[in-house]
């Protein structure tokens, strides 16, 4: 599943995020026939948004889409996804969510559970580490992310 176009293109998203300045957290959001519908990444900081985290990028990228777009969908995700873009895979009915990790943070996995979704967490070394280093270098940035 790390080989997965989707996975590869998440931690693409990552990467140009931590280029830009902004938080390194990627993803992309697939149909069940395998094509890529829609890629970001975090734009808190460059677009000074309150919403614009990874998986909504991805999912604005998608534009408007009827819901049967979303049908068998995956979205893939470098980083465990917190509660507002776990809502928003249960509100368009994503299938299934391929995070790249969640050691650094666990967001709504149970809850995607509980709401029959399939979740799966691939512990990517890559993803721990630049994501681990960012909020080790600027851990008020972070914090912000997360509301906290
Ligand atoms: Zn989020």
């Amino acid at each position: 599943m790390e080989q997965d176009p989707g996975f590869i293109a998440a931690v693409e998203e990552a990467k140009k995020g931590l280029a830009e300045g902004g938080v390194p957290i990627g993803a992309a959001l697939v149909s069940k026939d395998g094509k890529i519908l829609g890629r970001g990444h975090n734009m808190r900081v460059q677009k000074g948004s309150a919403v614009l985290h990874a998986e909504m990028a991805a999912l604005e990228d998608s534009g408007r889409l009827p819901g049967s777009a979303y049908e068998g969908a995956t979205m893939y995700t470098t980083l465990s996804p917190c509660d507002m873009c776990t809502g928003a895979c249960i509100l368009y009915n994503v299938k299934r969510v391929v995070i790249g990790e969640n050691k650094n943070f666990v967001g709504g996995e149970e809850y995607l559970l509980s709401r029959g979704r399939e979740v799966v967490v691939l512990d990517n070394e890559e993803c721990k580490e630049f994501m681990g280093a960012f909020i080790k270098e600027k851990p008020e940035l972070w914090n912000e992310d997360i509301a906290v």
